[in-house]
């Protein structure tokens, strides 16, 4: 891994020699790369890459993962497309993993820059909440122009916005930040009798079977 941003990039690129991503995956992530978190190899935190696209050519890079708590790949997709209508660009967090040998992608984060609309909220939480997920939007009454200058409040837990399905994340606040933000465990677990998306045949699979790392 290489962390040389240069102009105009959002973050660093592969390291030329390596074999672990494959080359049209490496050739759409370089100078997108930060440094990762945990035990990944790298990651990504914007809104510049089609992982759709990624997906659909090697969904065995989602699926080698068997990550727990993050969105259905279908409700993270849709969720770009909505907001896209409106000049709206999802963020995504993707950390690129190793298991064993090869390459994993795991879906930690997912956002948009703001405050949603009530009717985007309400097109955009039930896709993206999980019951394993953290949502922090901004406070109603942020300045987000003033951004970190001004000294962060405590997060307050009161005045949350519906979410359509009563779908209820593990943790829901308002802060001073400025995305509207879901964060997914690294090893969720799925709360029994909820219907976000989730709760995916595989991830079901993975949570109740012998493989649940979770417990
Ligand atoms: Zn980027
Ligand atoms: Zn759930």
């Amino acid at each position: 891994m290489i962390f040389l941003p240069e102009p105009g990039s959002c973050g660093g690129r592969l390291d030329p020699t390596q074999a672990l991503v494959p080359d049209d995956v490496a050739t759409v992530v370089d100078w997108h790369l930060r440094p990762p978190r945990w035990t990944g190899v790298a990651r990504t935190v914007c809104g510049h890459i089609d992982y759709e696209l990624i997906a659909v050519n090697h969904p065995e890079l989602f699926d080698r993962r068997e990550h727990v708590g993050a969105p259905a790949r279908e409700a993270l997709w849709e969720a770009r497309r909505v907001l896209a209508e409106v000049g709206l660009v999802l963020q995504l967090e993707v950390q690129f993993e190793k298991i064993g040998d090869q390459l994993a992608l795991a879906v930690y984060g997912a956002g948009v820059a703001g405050r949603l609309t009530d009717k985007l909220w309400t097109e955009i939480s039930p896709l993206l909440t999980t019951c394993c997920s953290m949502v922090r939007e901004p406070r109603p009454d942020i300045d987000l122009l003033a951004g970190s200058l001004t000294p962060r409040r405590p997060a307050i837990t009161r005045g949350r916005r519906v979410i359509p399905a009563a779908i209820r994340p593990a943790v829901y606040e308002l802060d001073d930040v400025t995305h509207t933000w879901w964060s997914y465990e690294v090893f969720g677990t799925l709360r029994e009798g909820c219907v976000c998306t989730a709760h995916t045949p595989a991830a079901q699979a993975v949570h109740i079977g012998p493989k649940n790392r979770a417990s």
